[in-house]
């Protein structure tokens, strides 16, 4: 029986979780469990799982939360949720928050040094300088949750980077894979919410019709894999079945393959290296659709290109772009900008801030920060 704790239970990845160890009932056992705001929904999951600790980052809340739980201890705030990961004994921590507010999660745990099954790409996007320096002197495993770097990582098996040539990591495409050019000023956040393979939150759904997403992935995978950015590449594989290719030196290339389920990734981060027998989801061979491929257009998915290059930069634009790209998704939620400017946004935030190397973890949250608000505060001059 391995003992979890789900940060950001209450979303996507972390009620796919929940159905993974609902499936599993004799291998996991929930011993810590985070939402932000949905205190409803983390009540309901602590007395179904009899979850002994819990913690709502939004303090906010405290005044308001009268029925609570009786098996459970429950606290506010983000230093709350540090202090609970310190302490909590259990073997693995699954990071299902969305966006920066996982950073601190993911440098907390590393730091105890319990194993990380990470699904919160943020982190490794904003500090991956840090997060590999760190490892290597932690205990830590980190395995990744994202179904294209698990998929990649299952590949790999026990080569080494000296055996590997490229990284071929596939995207969707999103919603707007097949629409005009001439059309993408009448997208509306309705079409851009309907994705058509994965069922995930707002803000990945955003990333994957902008492609943000997949530059994210890349950045993600170049920290995870130690390849330079010129041998990782996106394509465009509509079906979503591969999951990502391996290219080896001699030429050889291997897929993951399986019907598009976040509940597999995240299964198999719990368990890595090893693959448990499960029912969640059989692929059959005789049922797949043609799989095609086809080469990812800059034009339709500038910010693909705008994230990659930040990611070569490195040192502090990748924040910058993560922070941009947050408040610009925020902005396009609350129905202040249309589609289009959200790339427009990031790309002159970019353009506006001087790049420097090795940022310290403070400097991040706090540059992340900074970058947010102004963002959101200055959006009209931006557009
Ligand atoms: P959701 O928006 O569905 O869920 C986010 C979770 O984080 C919720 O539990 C939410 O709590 C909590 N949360 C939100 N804001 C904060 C905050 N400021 N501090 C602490 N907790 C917070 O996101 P997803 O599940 O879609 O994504 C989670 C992460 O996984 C992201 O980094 C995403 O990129 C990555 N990912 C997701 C995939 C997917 O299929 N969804 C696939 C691959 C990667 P509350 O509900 O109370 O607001
Ligand atoms: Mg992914």
């Amino acid at each position: 029986m391995k003992k979890i704790a789900i940060l950001g239970i209450t979303g996507s990845i972390g009620i796919s979780a929940v159905n993974v160890v609902r499936q599993h009932p004799n291998d996991f056992e929930i011993v810590l469990a985070s939402s932000n705001n949905n205190y409803s929904k983390l009540f309901e999951l602590a007395v179904e799982f009899n979850i002994p600790e819990l913690v709502i980052t939004n303090s906010a809340l405290e005044q308001k939360i009268t029925d609570i739980p009786k098996n459970s201890d429950l606290n506010f705030g983000e230093d709350e949720l540090q202090r609970r990961i310190g302490s909590v004994e259990c073997d693995i921590i699954l990071n299902a928050i969305s966006g920066s507010a996982g950073l601190r999660s993911s440098i907390t745990t590393i730091s105890k040094g319990t194993d990380l099954a990470l699904a919160n790409k943020e982190s490794l996007i904003m500090a991956g300088h840090k997060i590999m320096k760190m490892l290597k002197h932690s205990e830590t495993n980190l395995i990744p949750v994202d179904s294209e770097h698990s998929a990649i990582l299952q590949a790999i098996g026990n080569s080494t980077p000296e055996e590997i040539r490229s990284i071929i990591i596939t995207a969707s495409g999103g919603p707007f894979r097949d629409l005009p050019l001439n059309e993408f000023e009448n997208i509306t956040l309705e079409d851009t919410l309907k994705h058509p393979t994965w069922d995930m939150g707002a803000k990945i759904t955003i990333d994957s019709a902008t492609m943000m997403n997949k530059g994210l992935e890349v950045i993600e995978a170049h920290w995870l894999f130690h390849k330079s950015y010129n041998d990782i590449k996106a394509v465009i594989h509509p079906q979503s079945i591969i999951h990502s290719f391996v290219e080896f030196v001699d030429g050889s290339i291997l897929a993951q393959l399986g019907f598009p389920t976040m509940q597999i990734p995240i299964l198999y981060a719990l368990t890595h290296p090893k693959h448990i027998k499960s029912t969640i989801q059989k692929t059959n061979i005789l049922d797949l659709p043609n799989l095609n491929f086809r080469e990812l257009s800059i034009e339709r998915y500038p910010l693909f290109e705008i994230a990659v290059n930040a990611g070569i930069q490195g040192g502090i634009l990748p924040t910058i772009l993560n922070a941009s790209n947050e408040a610009a998704i925020d902005l396009f939620l609350d129905k202040k900008i249309c589609f289009r400017y959200i790339s427009r946004i990031v790309e002159k935030q970019i353009s506006k801030f001087h790049n420097f190397q090795n940022p310290s973890i403070e400097e991040i949250i706090q540059i992340n920060k900074d970058v947010y608000t102004q963002t959101k505060q200055n959006y009209k001059n931006l557009i």
